[in-house]
């Protein structure tokens, strides 16, 4: 990237913790970055445990796709229970029991060390779908991208970065992150420009925006905070934020008439022109800030 020209940014939104907002925020400004940069932007939604973009944006979806993952598979006919796989497996997923062999797949890793020890070649690697990649556009214009893990599954990582593959790199990405902090959190969050943190001013919010905090600098992407329910709580985040000096980027009033478009199924983009124009101002912000960092670090 040139230091003249500006960067299309992938910008992840995140949350110690659910309900805060979050989808809503990526939703807006999704939406009030299409009227900006008409066809220009993608929403990713990284929370394949409980999606619900889908459910503010109404994509029209025109492609689905499933995840696979390799899982061991035992041929017992030449296993010789000798214990060697289930010796070499980290995660405890392979169990060899008297004559049988159990595999656990919820725990297991893909990481094909069993079948590399077996003595016999009794492992083979089999594809094992955890879930689906949907994929379509919202308002003929807006890229939209979800994923969907198997109920009772709980390898949310896989499907995380299958729709991340999806990420178009010319295009600016808003992906909407899993609640908490968490594996499929830091998958989603890695490689993008730059993370919004939404919290809510009260001591719970202050408690998981720290972790969120650590979370980014460990994964060495920078990040500021949204204020969501401003007005509620005490000062504990403006406080930390300033000690700290984490921007705060934006400030969403707690009002009756977000409470109600949200209830609509709007977002805060359609609900109030200014909204609209601050998401808007936010982006140029982080752009702002995104830019000067390259140029600290000599990227051209
Ligand atoms: S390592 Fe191979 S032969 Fe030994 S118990 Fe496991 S599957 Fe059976
Ligand atoms: S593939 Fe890796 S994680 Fe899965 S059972 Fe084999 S050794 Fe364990």
């Amino acid at each position: 990237m040139s230091q003249t020209e500006t960067p299309r940014l992938s910008i992840s939104i995140a949350a110690g913790k659910g309900g805060t907002g979050k989808t809503l925020v990526a939703t807006s400004l999704a939406l009030a970055l299409n009227d900006d940069y008409p066809g220009e932007v993608q929403i990713i939604d990284c929370d394949v445990e409980e999606p619900n973009a889908h459910l503010l944006l109404q994509p029209e979806i025109s492609s689905e796709s499933p995840v696979h993952v390799l899982v061991p598979e035992v041929n017992l006919d030449i296993c010789t229970r000798c214990g060697e796989c289930a010796k070499a497996c980290q995660f405890s997923a392979i169990a060899v029991i008297r004559q049988a062999v159990l595999t656990f797949y919820d725990l297991c890793a893909g990481c094909g060390a069993c079948a590399y020890v077996c003595p016999v070649g009794a492992i083979t690697e089999v594809q094992r779908q955890v879930g689906v990649v949907r994929a379509g556009c919202v308002a003929e214009q807006i890229d939209f991208v979800t994923g969907y893990l198997n109920v009772g599954d709980q390898r949310a990582t896989p499907v995380t970065k299958a729709v991340k593959e999806r990420i178009i790199p010319e295009r600016i990405n808003i992906l909407d992150a899993p609640p908490g902090t968490a594996c499929p959190m830091q998958e989603t969050v890695e490689d993008t420009d730059y993370c919004i943190l939404v919290t809510e001013p009260t001591p719970f919010g202050l408690s998981n925006l720290k972790d969120a905090v650590d979370t980014c600098e460990r994964i060495g992407v920078p990040c500021g905070v949204l204020i969501n329910r401003d007005g509620v709580g005490n000062q504990g985040v403006d406080d930390y934020c300033a000690a700290e000096g984490l921007e705060i980027l934006m400030r969403i009033p707690q009002r009756r008439e977000i409470a109600e478009a949200y209830s609509r199924g709007e977002t805060l983009a359609e609900a109030r022109p200014q909204w609209r124009d601050d998401l808007v101002q936010m982006y140029k912000r982080i752009e702002e800030i995104v830019s000067s960092q390259y140029v600290q670090e000599g990227v051209s």
